[in-house]
């Protein structure tokens, strides 16, 4: 294999992310070859060169890289170490522990969420350790459509719905959603729901885009990425592995 980035080396080790491992050598926590290298872009290669973080030896085999589908419960962020809120990785604490039961001798693998959800949304969301994947998939020009169910608090009118097609300006831009529909209304359910599909990505933009319309909220869960969509017998705080297909089908 060609030499790598030190900085790249360290993030698929699962030692920290590229931004943190590029802390971390700035720092003079790593060391190659026996002296400290304060440039993240030095050139390794893993299986020759001698690498040390904080005194610890690299290992030499990397984690397998993988890609699991989570149903998000309401009240977990997917950012880590905040300490008013839960994080969804919490909830890979059991599938963490028995990693070196399934994958003897295999690093843990460090995992992230592949973009966000708001606390209060529930849902698709892709965990993985994938740093390439993670950012292909949130990249705009990924053009991937993301559905969502908005359970919505009072009646729904034509009018809403056409505020809503109509988009709304986010951070100076405008984002149109690809599109609104209200679903048949069912007989146990008092609320209507909307089924909204964008593909920008913005900061609660579904959000925006209901509110913007002069409706509220009830609850919001994301149930489809690009191709796949969420398992319907998926509980919340459940997990399931990606099959080769399923990825593909995300593009
Ligand atoms: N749009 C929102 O408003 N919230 C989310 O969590 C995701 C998309």
């Amino acid at each position: 294999e060609p030499p790598q980035r030190l900085s790249k080396v360290l993030a698929a080790a699962g030692v920290a992310s590229r931004r943190g491992s590029e802390e971390l050598i700035f720092n003079g926590k790593v060391t190659v070859n026996g002296s400290v290298c304060n440039a993240p872009q030095t050139r390794v290669d893993p299986n020759k060169d001698i690498i040390y973080v904080n005194g610890n030896r690299l290992p030499k085999k990397l984690p397998p890289k993988v890609y699991l589908a989570l149903n998000k419960p309401k009240g977990y962020i997917c950012s880590s170490g905040e300490k008013e809120f839960k994080s969804v990785l919490d909830l890979f604490a059991d599938y963490l522990k028995s990693w070196d039961k399934i994958n003897p001798g295999s690093p843990k693998p460090r995992l992230f969420t592949v973009g966000r959800l708001d606390v209060a949304t529930t849902g698709l969301i892709i965990v993985t350790n994938d740093g390439d994947f993670a950012q292909k998939l949130s990249h705009p020009s990924s053009n991937l459509h993301k559905e969502y169910i908005a359970t919505i608090d009072g009646k729904v009118s034509k009018r809403h719905l056409m505020a809503i097609s109509e988009g709304t300006e986010i951070e100076g831009i405008l984002c149109v959603p690809d599109s609104v529909e209200l679903l048949p209304q069912q007989p146990d359910l008092l609320r209507p729901r909307l089924r909204i599909v964008v593909h920008e990505g913005r900061n609660h933009e579904v959000r925006e885009l209901v509110k913007n319309a002069g409706l509220e909220i009830y609850s919001l869960k994301r149930v489809r990425i690009g191709g796949f969509r969420l398992p319907a017998d998926l509980g919340l705080g459940k997990h399931v592995e990606l099959k080769q297909s399923d990825l593909r089908a995300m593009g």
